[in-house]
């Protein structure tokens, strides 16, 4: 717990320094607002310039509280708390929790179930991120995994039904990247032209810095305990989601145990890889690509992303090889000497 704590710290810490060092001195006359709160399970923090960025930043943080209140797995009100606790029946749900449950079965079928937001039961059998991350018996993980799949949700018009006793949806992988485009929304309606959000790694720069130039994004050093920046990102008008290891896991017998698990195995993703960093336009796709890509690995994610149009991605791998699509070998600076870029060949057919 206290170790996840320490992580969003630094997580944060990275990010900010490069925004306000970043600040330039054309943009001081624009109000400027900003405020970090606890919302979504993560440390929220947004800065916005503008005539209305004080009351651009507060209803940002009311919509993403809204949002939280829909698709929490914890608050007994929610849409996902009542879907997850009275399976077997049609519950009524919020237009926007279908939205989101709608993308979600969307990339888990464009995933072949990669990404499969009925990943709940799994979710709760390891308790990573909670005081009870234990590795589960073999037998917990069977049954967990008699519990996943998507072909068990079921949308309707205005409702939703889990169709099996004991399947959970967790929407983890996914409601941020919602609740960041969101922001985005309310932003644009008071008119404000730079802004950033960061919901625990997922980044959304609207416009670009008050003096004209681009936002520069700070990805983190993935390694265990280091909170430094290890390459900077130029973005304007574009999202950056990362998934790493490093966010939420815990250690038995030497081994890491992390937050991304594969729904096929049951077990966290193990691929060599440190971080996936998805880097396009709409948070809300980047969110659930991101946890998809990490599961696929490098070989098959590069190639899903090199499929996709004006999506990008960077893999960090375990030997702190760097990989990136290629959108991206002009706009990222590794400030780092101890990761290497290594070049696609790798991927040629
Ligand atoms: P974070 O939430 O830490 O920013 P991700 O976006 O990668 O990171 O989401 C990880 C979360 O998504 C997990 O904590 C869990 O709630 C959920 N999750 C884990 N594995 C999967 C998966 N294969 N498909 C969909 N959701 C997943
Ligand atoms: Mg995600």
């Amino acid at each position: 717990m206290f170790k996840h704590k320490k992580i969003i710290f630094l997580t944060i810490l990275a990010v900010s320094l490069i925004f306000l060092t970043a600040c330039g001195n054309n943009g001081e006359d624009i109000p400027q607002a900003e405020d970090n709160v606890f919302l979504m399970d993560t440390l929220v923090q947004m800065r916005a310039h503008g005539e209305n960025a004080e009351v651009a930043v507060e209803e940002s943080m009311k919509r993403i509280r809204e949002i939280e209140n829909l698709m929490s797995k914890t608050i007994e009100t929610s849409d996902i708390y009542q879907l997850n606790n009275n399976p077997e029946t049609e519950i009524e749900i919020d237009k926007e929790s279908k939205k989101v449950l709608e993308k979600a079965l969307e990339y888990a079928e464009l995933t072949a179930g990669d990404f499969d937001p009925t990943i709940g039961a799994l979710v709760e059998l390891w308790g990573i991120g909670t005081e009870n991350a234990a590795v589960p018996e073999e037998s917990e993980i069977k049954e967990a995994l008699a519990n996943t799949g998507y072909e068990h949700l079921r949308l309707n018009d205005n409702s939703a039904e889990l169709t099996k006793a004991g399947v959970k949806i967790d929407l983890g992988g996914i409601a941020k990247g919602y609740a960041a485009e969101e922001v985005k929304k309310v932003v644009q309606e008071y008119e404000i032209e730079h802004a950033f959000v960061n919901l625990g790694g997922n980044v959304l720069v609207i416009g670009n810095k008050v003096d004209g130039s681009p936002w520069k994004i700070g990805i983190q050093d993935p390694r265990e305990g280091r909170g430094n920046v290890m390459a900077i990102v130029d973005a304007v008008d574009k999202t950056i989601v990362t998934s790493g290891n490093y966010e939420r896991y815990f250690e038995e017998d030497g081994k890491l145990y992390h937050h991304i698990l594969d729904p096929k195995t049951g077990y966290p993703a193990e691929n060599n890889l440190l971080s996936v960093s998805i880097i396009s336009e709409n948070s809300f796709d980047a969110d659930a690509l991101s946890t998809a890509i990490y599961v696929m690995g490098l070989e098959r994610g590069m190639k899903f992303i090199e499929n996709l149009e004006d999506v990008d991605v960077m893999f960090i791998t375990e030997e702190l090889e760097v990989y990136l699509s290629s959108g991206l070998k002009e706009i990222v600076e590794i400030n780092d000497s101890d990761f290497n870029v290594i070049e696609g060949e790798k991927f040629a057919d």
